[in-house]
């Protein structure tokens, strides 16, 4: 038997709930099918559990990708403003943690049943789990539409969109659905890699460090060459194997393998400047002296680096305290590399936006869309994915509507 739909939209996460309710409340037939039992595991672990669901501060520039503008125009059309418009109609209470991050209250579950009572308002039908095996298009075999062979049967749509998301987290199920059907209709995938991920280091390299695995400090961080440099001003976490904290998970987004990342490890201060000042007046150790500037397990382990920065402050060699001062203020180091799919938030790369319509979603193949992170647009930490999956969402319905 063949199941007839208008449209129908694989992967029931962050994208493929908020299109489908979209798309169904503007008179839609819409299937929602998803390989997983539950809806929107992504949803219910994001934020600690209480999703980051969006940022009152949302620009293009929050985002990245092989084409920084694809975002701009999904982004002006379905903004933070409209999505906690929702939220309100729901009455789900909500709150700003810093930087315009929004949390709701009590449970990213609250949002869960949101999406999901939407969808039920716009009469979507959802399958879970169901798996697609194969997809033909119009014109194969005599058809009039895309046939979908799916363990529950045929299905039969004049659109499909992909919402499978990315490869991260594969436990949850992330799979690599939405490269492999952009392939086979011929679309451009952008090598996709772990992005929003702890960053790794050689273990003889990184020895001396990892006894500060624990440690939390506000740095600034950059990485790219002079002319492409991103930084970013943020806490940095020491790990027993690298990096990690929301410093390294901004700048893992921007880091190309074999390239450094360079950290100032005490941003506001003038450390040499303070240095020389205690050396006429102090007798305290350099360590000391440090650890007023930065955390004094960081002080400790720094000095260990250089016999003459393990003695008092009056007696080093002005040469020293200033090498001292600029190490801190510029370390550079190479990851060896990232922690990987299994502890990375996104995905970077996917497929290719220059076979992608920014208006709707649309790929080069008539009738095929990709919404969500399954789109080569990468945001930053705190709540700029989420917010691109709304507005990716909200402008292919919107098409799918004016189809
Ligand atoms: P997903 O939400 O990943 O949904 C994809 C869906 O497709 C899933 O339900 C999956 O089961 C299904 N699927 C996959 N393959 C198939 C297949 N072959 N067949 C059928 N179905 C399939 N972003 C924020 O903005 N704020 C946060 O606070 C935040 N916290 C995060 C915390 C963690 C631990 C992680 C991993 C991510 C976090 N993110 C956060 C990122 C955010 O969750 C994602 O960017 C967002 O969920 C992407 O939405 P999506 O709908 O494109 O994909």
């Amino acid at each position: 038997m063949t199941h007839s739909f208008d449209t129908v939209i694989i992967g029931a996460g962050a994208a493929g709930l908020f299109c489908a309710g979209v798309a169904g409340q503007l008179g839609l037939k819409v299937l929602l099918l998803d390989h997983s039992e539950k809806v929107a595991e992504k949803i219910r672990i994001s934020g600690g559990g209480r999703a980051n669901f969006t940022n009152r501060d949302v620009t293009p520039a929050n985002f990245s990708g092989e084409n920084p503008h694809f975002c701009r125009s999904a982004l002006a059309r379905y903004t933070p403003r409209d999505f906690t418009a929702l939220m309100e109609r729901y009455r789900i209470p909500f709150h700003e943690k810093h930087k315009g991050q929004l949390f709701c209250d009590h449970s990213a579950e609250d949002l869960i049943q949101m999406l999901l009572a939407e969808c039920a308002a716009g009469g979507v039908q959802r399958w879970q789990p169901c798996s697609i095996k194969s997809i033909r298009s119009p014109g194969a075999a005599g058809a009039s539409c895309y046939e979908l062979d799916s363990d529950r049967g045929i299905i039969a749509a004049r659109s499909i969109v992909v919402a499978t998301g990315g490869l991260s987290i594969p436990k949850i199920g992330a799979t690599d659905f939405a490269y492999r059907v952009a392939r086979q209709f011929g679309l451009r995938v952008v090598q996709p890699r772990p992005a929003l991920v702890p960053l790794t280091f050689d273990g003889a390299g990184w020895a001396p460090y990892a006894q500060l695995a624990g440690l939390s400090l506000p740095v600034q961080i950059s990485t790219g060459s002079k002319k492409a440099q991103t930084t970013f001003l943020e806490d940095l976490l020491f790990t027993h194997r690298g990096l990690s904290g929301p410093a390294v998970l901004q700048i893992s987004s921007y880091w190309a393998a074999g390239a450094p990342i360079r950290l100032n490890l005490a941003p506001g201060h003038d450390v040499a400047q303070a240095l020389t000042r205690a050396k006429t007046s102090s007798r305290k150790r350099i360590a000391n002296e440090l650890a007023a500037l930065v955390p004094s397990r960081l002080a400790e382990a720094w000095v260990q680096q250089d016999s003459r920065w393990q003695r008092p402050v009056s007696d080093a060699p002005d040469k020293a305290l200033m090498l001292l001062a600029e190490r801190l203020a510029r370390w550079e180091l190479t990851p060896t590399g990232t922690e990987g799919y299994k502890k990375a938030e996104v995905t970077a790369g996917g497929v290719d936006t220059r076979d992608l319509s920014s208006q709707t979603m649309e790929s080069k193949q008539p009738g095929l869309y990709f919404i969500g992170e399954a789109v080569d647009v990468t945001g930053w930490l705190g709540g700029y994915n989420f917010q691109w999956a709304w507005a990716s969402a909200f402008a292919c319905a919107q098409a799918l509507a004016n189809g």
